[in-house]
């Protein structure tokens, strides 16, 4: 590359980082992401034994939730349905010792009791507030192929499976990629950039560095890198949202600008076919 196309690429890559800053700070302190946010403060997360016994007496159940909350939320339990059979602990509060009125209370565990719980499907109402998915919209058909053939060169396998986990697209172990098979072309896209950046800064030599990163800066790398990637071959990507949902501000989106650049660059050189070398590899992969 010219050092002309060198400094371009650069400030093309700068100008989508604050861009993307400023669309996420958009989306924090807009209504639709304070109504998503307030409902899935009802949403409880499980302990894995419940986990175990929801996906065994409901292996379809993707939103779950009690009675009283799905009645918040405005929606209700349709006639008839059968509920799912979790362990609820059962607690009551005791006043910390010496015992007096102003000594606190506290909750002890005393046993656990069944709770019914019900998947979404088995309820009426009130559709749930959404953000935007990147899943919606068309294209990606002339990426995709390039992309599949760039995350190859970087010595990375890429399969698409069933992923039974709901909201998990995809999924990075070092040397491997794993994407949720239905997904459109479009979204496809997305995921593989994501992925293969998880690849290129958490994996590999970078992994004790990026296991002292929040996991919220991780996701920020990851998800700001395919915004750029797939802004950079004319794509627009819809990032903001997933990253309000990590609690992510513009201002790290433009502290975290030569982690996004570096990861970025790298993406594009190997889609492009630039520096196609072996040396691109990331590393020890069997
Ligand atoms: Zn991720």
């Amino acid at each position: 590359m010219t050092n002309d196309k060198v400094g371009a690429l650069a400030e093309q890559i700068e100008n989508s980082v604050n861009e993307l800053a400023a669309e996420t700070d958009a989306v924090r302190k807009s209504e639709v992401f304070r109504r998503w946010l307030d409902a899935m403060a009802q949403f409880s997360t499980y302990s894995f034994g419940n986990q175990m016994a929801i996906s065994v007496q409901c292996p379809t159940a993707s939103k779950v939730a009690g009675f009283q909350t799905w009645k918040r939320l405005g929606r209700h339990v349709k006639k008839g349905a059968k509920g799912i059979a979790i362990l609820a602990p059962c607690l009551y509060s005791k006043k910390v010792e010496p015992e007096n009125a102003d000594s606190p209370t506290v909750k002890r565990l005393s046993g656990f009791k069944i709770a019914f719980v019900f998947d979404i499907a088995m309820t009426d109402g009130d559709a749930l507030p959404t953000l935007n998915e990147n899943s919606a919209g068309a294209g990606g058909e002339e990426l995709l192929p390039r992309l599949e053939a760039a995350v190859q060169k970087l010595n990375v396998v890429l399969d698409y499976e069933e992923i039974r986990e709901s909201g998990v697209e995809g999924y990075s172990t070092g040397g491997r990629i794993v994407i949720r098979q239905g997904l459109s072309v479009l979204a496809k896209c997305g995921v593989v950039i994501h992925e293969a950046a998880h690849e290129i800064l958490h994996q590999h030599d970078n992994r004790a560095e990026a296991n002292k990163k929040t996991k919220s800066q991780r996701e920020l790398e990851a998800e700001a890198t395919a915004y750029v990637v797939m802004r950079h071959f004319g794509i627009e990507h819809a990032a903001s949202n997933y990253l309000a949902t990590y609690n992510v501000d513009g201002e790290q989106l433009r502290n975290s600008l030569e982690t996004i650049s570096g990861a970025a660059k790298r993406l594009i050189a190997a889609i492009e076919g630039v520096n196609a070398e072996p040396d691109d590899s990331l590393g020890a992969v069997p």
